[in-house]
């Protein structure tokens, strides 16, 4: 009985978990990521562009879902925070909670490539408007492939360090029937 108890407290938890609207407005510099985040991959300060961001974010809310609704309140609730930022906000940066994090780290290289992220080196303190993309290491045996995505600021500080182990699922292919 105790452990149906538990059980069924677990599931209302679950059913319940919200998303806490962030009470700050939001600025027009974004803290993606960084050592303030102690992120492990990430070295220098990734500062995303929160206006830039705008018409991004009104399409990604209404194209991608994700099942944990935490993330998924998050996703939603971003265009409504960016509408809140105001232009003369450039004097400070805003952190980000962990479930907008979810949304919006996995696009940091997307983000780059659009020309909306700025990075800082805390070894050279120096902001850069691009980085040096040094991923290598690329390595396939079988249907296993691995690889090391690592970006250099342009005196040659790690700004970020990932290793990539993916195994690859192939689909055989079935024979057609013949009637
Ligand atoms: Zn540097």
């Amino acid at each position: 009985m105790e452990l149906l108890n538990k059980w069924i407290k677990k599931i209302k938890t679950a059913e319940e978990a919200r998303y806490l609207i962030p009470q700050n407005d939001c600025s027009t510099k974004i803290l993606l990521c960084g050592p303030t985040y102690s992120d492990i991959t990430f070295f220098g300060s990734f500062l995303l562009d929160a206006k830039a961001l705008k018409l991004w974010a009104i399409d990604h809310s209404k194209n991608v879902y994700s099942t944990n609704k935490v993330t998924q309140q998050a996703r939603q609730f971003l265009p409504i925070w960016l509408h809140t930022v105001k232009s003369d906000s450039d004097n400070f940066v805003t952190l980000l909670d962990n479930p907008m994090r979810d949304v919006l780290v996995p696009y940091v290289f997307d983000f780059y490539t659009k020309g909306w992220l700025k990075v800082y080196c805390h070894q050279c303190c120096e902001e850069f408007d691009s980085i040096v993309d040094n991923e290598h290491d690329l390595l396939k045996f079988g249907n296993k492939s691995s690889w090391t995505d690592e970006w250099l600021c342009h005196q040659g500080h790690i700004l970020h360090h990932k290793d990539h182990d993916v195994r690859w699922i192939v689909r055989k292919k079935t024979k057609g029937l013949v009637l």
